[in-house]
C-alpha cells in the first residue's frame, strides 16, 4: 500500500524530539481541522495527521514503527494505525485554546475530536501482551504458532447485552451521556460524561444476564494462530490487531502485543542480522593454511583458511546472516577464527614440537621489537 511515512506527514526529522512533533501536529490541526479548514480534502489531511501523531507522540508505537514501518500496525491487512481510541482532546485544546481563544468558548471538545457521544458508549477492549518464545532459527526463518489466550469475550448468551428485556434508559434518555457544561482557562466547554445509570448503554435491561452476571462478557480460551515473520529478535513486538479483550458496548477487541524471546543458539551469536561463529583451528591448521567445512543457516560451505592465518581473523560471509525484518536484504555471516594452543601433549608431540621450536620460530619483526627493550 502507498501510505506516507508518518514523519513525513508531520514534516518533522526523524530523531525530532516530542516537543518538536507536539507542535507539528497543532500547526496542522489548525491548517486542516475540517471545522475551521478551507483548503482542499482537509478532512483526509487532517486524519493523516492524527494517525501520524498518534503513533510519534507515543513512544512504544514509534519505536515500532521505526522498526517495521506501516506493517507495524497492518498485520491484518487493515491499512495503518488505527486511531481511534486516541484522546485528541489535549492537544486540540492546545491548538485551538491559545489562538482562538473566547472564540471556541462554548465548543464541545468531545464533538470536535470527532468522537463525540460514541466515545463514551462504547469502547475499545484492552490490549495484551504475549510473551512468545521462540528457537533461534524459527526467528531467523519466520513460523506460525498457535497461541492460547485467556481473554473476555463478549457474552453469546446476552449478545454482550449483560441482560434481556432491554429498555431506553430514563435518565439519558438513550444516548448514554449527559451534558454539563464546565468552566476552563480557555472559557466554558460542554463536557459530556456517561451516564451512570447504564453505563453509556443508553439501555438498560430489567432481567440481568446469568453467564456473564450483567457484564456482557465471559472469560474464555481462545486459539489465535500468529505468523511471525522472519527475522524478529527478542524484545521485537508485533501487533495482531483486534484479537484481544473484547471491546465495550460494540467497541473495536483490544490488539495482542506479541513480545518475542529468541533462544540461543548452541553455534552461532547474533548481533542485529549477523551471525557470528567461532571457529576452532589448530596451530597447525592456522600456520599452513587448511579447507575447513563449516555450517551456516543456509547450509554448509567450505572455508578457505589462508597459510599464516592468526587467532581472531575474520572471514566474511556476504549475505549469509538473518533476513531483516523491517526491509529487504541479509545481514551477513562472520567466521572468527580460534587457534586453539595444544594443552595436553602426548611425548610425542611434545618431542616434536621442541624439535620445532629449536628451528626458529621467532622470527617474525614482532619479536624483534620487545626484544629492543630488553
Ligand atoms: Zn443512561
Ligand atoms: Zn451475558
Amino acid at each position: 500500500m502507498d501510505k506516507k511515512d508518518y514523519y513525513e506527514v508531520l514534516g518533522v526529522s526523524k530523531d525530532a524530539t516530542q516537543d518538536e512533533i507536539k507542535s507539528a501536529f497543532r500547526k496542522l490541526a489548525k491548517k486542516y481541522h475540517p471545522d475551521v479548514s478551507k483548503e482542499p480534502n482537509a478532512a483526509e489531511k487532517f486524519k493523516e495527521a492524527q494517525e501520524a501523531y498518534a503513533v510519534l507522540s507515543d513512544e512504544d508505537k514509534r519505536r515500532q514503527y521505526d522498526q517495521f514501518g506501516h506493517a507495524a500496525f497492518d498485520n491484518n491487512g487493515a491499512g495503518g494505525y488505527d486511531f481511534s481510541g486516541f484522546d485528541f482532546s489535549e492537544i486540540l485544546r492546545e491548538a485551538f485554546g491559545g489562538t482562538f481563544g473566547g472564540g471556541f468558548s462554548n465548543f464541545d471538545f468531545n464533538d470536535f475530536t470527532g468522537f463525540g457521544g460514541s466515545r463514551n458508549r462504547s469502547a475499545k477492549g484492552r490490549d495484551k501482551i504475549v510473551r512468545m518464545d521462540l528457537e533461534f532459527e524459527e526467528a531467523v526463518f519466520g513460523t506460525k504458532k498457535e497461541i492460547t489466550l485467556t481473554l473476555n469475550d463478549t457474552c453469546d448468551e446476552c449478545h454482550g447485552e449483560g441482560g434481556f428485556d432491554i429498555k431506553t434508559c430514563d435518565k439519558c434518555h438513550g444516548s448514554g451521556t449527559i451534558t454539563a457544561q464546565q468552566q476552563t482557562i480557555f472559557g466554558a466547554f460542554m463536557t459530556k460524561t456517561t451516564c451512570d445509570k447504564c453505563g453509556g448503554k443508553g439501555e438498560t435491561y430489567t432481567k440481568e444476564c446469568t453467564k456473564c452476571h450483567g457484564s456482557g462478557m465471559v472469560r474464555t480460551k481462545k486459539n489465535i494462530e500468529v505468523k511471525v515473520p522472519a527475522g524478529v529478535d527478542t524484545g521485537v513486538q508485533l501487533r495482531i490487531k483486534e484479537k484481544g479483550e473484547a471491546g465495550i458496548n460494540g467497541g473495536p477487541n483490544g490488539d495482542i502485543y506479541l513480545e518475542f524471546y529468541v533462544k540461543k543458539h548452541p553455534l552461532y551469536q547474533r548481533e542485529g542480522n549477523d551471525i557470528y561463529l567461532n571457529l576452532p583451528l589448530t596451530i597447525a591448521e592456522a600456520a599452513l593454511g587448511c579447507k575447513k567445512k563449516v555450517p551456516t543457516l543456509y547450509g554448509n560451505i567450505t572455508l578457505t583458511i589462508p597459510a599464516g592465518s592468526e587467532n581472531g581473523d575474520k572471514h566474511r560471509l556476504r549475505s549469509k546472516g538473518i533476513e531483516s525484518v523491517n526491509s529487504y536484504g541479509k545481514g551477513d555471516m562472520y567466521i572468527i577464527l580460534n587457534v586453539k594452543t595444544p594443552q595436553k601433549l602426548s611425548r610425542e608431540q611434545k618431542k616434536l614440537l621442541e624439535q620445532l621450536a629449536k628451528t626458529g620460530l621467532d622470527n617474525d619483526k614482532e619479536f624483534r621489537k620487545i626484544e629492543e627493550y630488553l
